[in-house]
């Protein structure tokens, strides 16, 4: 069955379809049943210039679940391949999801539009091809928890109940989530076709994804390890935020890594409650691969896998020169992901203001560690402790020393941050640490509420007052205060999240 085509007032360009033949299938959407809109993002929406006024609720609810298409859209399922917890599945690509092309946004910023959860593909290896209410709504929240915390991210546009239901454990009701992205090139992009050999297919994608992110260093002679090189700042800034906010993404298979330096792919995700560098949330991942802690490691073990690729671009008769010119890359990956931290965490703790401001020196990182590891002695909530720091600075240490039980470190801290802080009025720094340490993040326990409730319930009450909660990180606001606690540790300590399914 093909779907109608309606208007849409974006227009769509399809650079990847057109330059990269051989990258994809075309096909079209799986229709949905009876498709019911759970939520519209008006905010995103806004920035790509997209016009909604003349969408009704029925259009929306067709064209968001895919039964409807926007007129010049040209749905495709990318290829890709991926080392899934490390081992190298040669062909994964999209088994559930559809790019329907690129739109520009009201910046002239290319952004795929993508619908995930709209039926089988070529690539579905025996899947469904659907997406659940609960993973599909997940997404979304997270992304947009991210979203406002200036991470960057891929967004939700839409997300549509199917009025399908779909059997996992149990049955369960399905749902489309439409997704904006930079694009959906991944490290397993470029893996799909370096296993195959296609060193053709790999310099055209390469060529594809320096025009498309990376236009500064096309003109370089060497742009493919410049390649390599952005990519990795970008991951090491990507991954320090995501860490300074506490967040586990929980699957960061190579075919979940985007090298444009967005997130994405929200499985069994979650920010991470009291502070142990060893949490892991995801039910899937038994050894612990992916837990908070490992995450830089993991980046540059992904990052590996993409110099790989890149190797046979790079140029050289010798293959050993290309190696050591990649491994010389690599090597900056972790002195560029420290950088990110320290200077993240110098801003959290107040002291990139002023006189005060560049990357954090030797001191200033000592006082940092030791701000970690009174976090990691104590176990405490890893977001309110950030945020009552800005209440210590007011003189009221009160919270911090309940959270950390009148411990002897804590004042040995306060008393040196204290002198970091030299004289920079407290009424600022006050300031600025609200403004850099959240107190508002979609809390495990919440998200459960409030994924149970639409899912089993079709109560989408709980999801859009928590999506509006978080949206508003930094704000402390009487509405956001059942926000704002941790989870009993009784939840915490038996909470797993499943992989997106
Ligand atoms: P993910 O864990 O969502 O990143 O997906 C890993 C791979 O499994 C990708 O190739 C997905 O397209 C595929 N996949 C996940 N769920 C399904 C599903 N229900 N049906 C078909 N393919 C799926
Ligand atoms: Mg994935």
């Amino acid at each position: 069955m093909t779907a109608s085509r309606v208007d849409f007032s974006l227009e769509f360009q399809h650079s990847y379809a057109e330059q990269l033949p051989g990258f994809f299938v075309s096909l079209e959407p799986e229709p949905a049943p009876n498709p019911s809109l759970l939520q519209f993002n008006t905010a995103l929406a806004h920035d790509l210039g997209l016009d909604c006024e003349h969408f009704t609720p029925d259009v929306v609810e067709q064209l968001f679940s895919g039964n409807s298409l926007p007129r010049d859209a040209q749905p495709m399922a990318q290829a890709y391949a991926g080392h899934q917890f490390g081992n190298f599945v040669p062909q994964l690509g999209d088994g559930r999801a559809l790019v329907l092309g690129e739109v520009l946004d009201r910046n002239g910023k290319r952004r795929d539009i993508a619908l995930k959860g709209s039926g089988v593909t070529p690539f579905s290896r025996g899947g469904d091809g659907k997406a659940a209410v609960g993973p599909v709504l997940r997404e979304y929240l997270v992304g947009e928890a991210m979203h406002a915390l200036g991470i960057p991210t891929t967004r939700a546009l839409a997300a549509v109940a199917t009025g399908a239901p779909l059997m996992r454990d149990r049955q369960l009701p399905g749902a489309v989530l439409t997704r904006v992205a930079s694009s959906h090139i991944r490290v397993g992009t470029f893996q799909y076709f370096a296993a195959r050999g296609q060193v053709d297919s790999l310099r055209k994608l390469a060529d594809y994804v320096i025009q498309r992110h990376y236009p500064e260093i096309s003109e370089e002679p060497r742009c493919y390890l410049s390649l390599l090189t952005r990519v990795a700042e970008n991951q090491a800034d990507l991954i320090a935020r995501w860490m300074l906010v506490g967040f586990i993404h929980g699957v960061m298979n190579t075919d979940n890594m985007a090298v444009s330096g967005e997130t994405i792919d929200y499985g069994p995700c979650a920010f991470m409650e009291a502070y142990d560098p060893d949490t892991v949330f995801s039910s899937i991942d038994r050894a612990g691969r992916y837990a908070y802690g490992n995450q830089p490691s993991i980046a540059l073990w992904n990052l590996a896998r993409f110099a790989e690729t890149l190797l046979p671009l790079m140029g050289h008769q010798d293959s050993d020169e290309a190696v050591a010119e990649a491994t010389a890359v690599l090597e900056t990956f972790m002195p560029t992901f420290q950088n990110c931290w320290y200077s993240g965490a110098k801003t959290k703790l107040g002291l990139a203001l002023g006189e005060h401001l560049g990357a954090a020196d030797e001191t200033e990182r000592k006082l940092i560690d030791d701000w970690f590891e009174l976090l990691a002695a104590h176990k405490v909530d890893y977001t309110l402790s950030w945020r009552y720091l800005a209440d210590a600075v007011e003189g009221q240490v009160g919270n911090l020393r309940t959270l950390m039980t009148e411990s002897a470190e804590l004042d040995a801290f306060l008393t040196r941050w204290n002198e970091a802080l030299k004289d920079l009025p407290k009424v600022v720094v006050a300031e600025e640490l609200r403004a850099k340490n959240p107190i508002c993040l979609p809390r495990n326990h919440l998200v459960e509420e409030a994924l149970a409730a639409a899912s089993d319930a079709g109560n989408m009450e709980p999801f859009k007052n928590l999506l509006q909660a978080v949206r508003h990180p930094f704000t402390e606001t009487p509405t956001c205060a059942r926000y704002v606690l941790p989870a009993s540790s009784e939840f915490t300590a038996s909470y797993r999240t499943f992989c997106g399914t």
